[in-house]
This record gives structure tokens, sequence and C-alpha cells, in this order.
């Protein structure tokens, strides 16, 4: 083999990884999209990793604020039952809590209940 067409074979497969990596992550956020369209109640990012196995749930939140976003543009929404605080009652903001917060602001208490989610096609 040439230098030069070895190169060009090694681009090539670090581009077919680069490809999978997305598909890989293309087919994650479809499945919680379909996931979360299908549930009749709001799941927390632990219930979609338990359901789509899932390891990391930052993953989770990450898609998440993604599909949030790309939602939009399909006549879907995704709604939010806020993150709150197991000690007060505090109630997260919606905004900010796609991520689960780990303290609260107004008791310093860690024990959080996490934000859910749930897709609905938005009324017309
Ligand atoms: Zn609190």
């Amino acid at each position: 083999m040439t230098l030069r067409l070895k190169h060009v074979v090694q681009k090539t497969e670090h581009l077919m990884v680069g490809i999978n990596e997305l598909i890989l992550m293309q087919t994650r956020r479809e499945r919680i999209v379909e996931l979360l369209e299908s549930v009749d109640y709001p799941l927390t990012a632990e219930d979609i990793c338990q359901e789509l196995d899932i390891k990391q749930r930052s993953v989770v939140y990450e898609d998440i604020d993604h599909i949030s976003k790309s939602l939009k543009n399909v006549g879907k929404s995704l709604l939010v039952r806020p993150a709150r605080c197991g000690k007060c009652d505090y109630v997260f903001k919606t905004k900010s809590s796609s991520k689960r917060p780990s303290k609260c602001p107004k008791c310093k208490s860690q024990w959080i209940i996490s934000p859910a989610f749930l897709i609905r096609s938005r009324k017309r």
C-alpha cells in the first residue's frame, strides 16, 4: 500500500467511526422521543436510563436538551415536571431543570426529586 493510500484509508476509518457515533446518538435520541411519547406519566432520566439501557444519566439530560429544541419544528412539545426539593417542596424553575440540580437554594437540602419528562403533540 502506498503511503498516500494508507493515509486515505486511515482518514476514512476515522470518518466512519465518527459517523457510527453520530448514528448511535441519533438512534438513542429517537428512542428517547418514542419512549416519552408512549408513556402515560412523566419519566425521570433514571427511568429513561433503565428503559433504554443507557449507562450515563448525564447523556440523557444532554439528549433531552437537544430533543426539546428539535421538537419545536415538528409540532410537539417536551413537557417537564420540574425538579423539587424533597424537604421544603421548593420547585426549581422549569427552564433550568432539564439538568438535575444538586442542592436546594432555599434549605440547602440535597434531597432533590428529579425532573421528569413527557412528549405530547402541541394542540393547534
Ligand atoms: Zn429545600
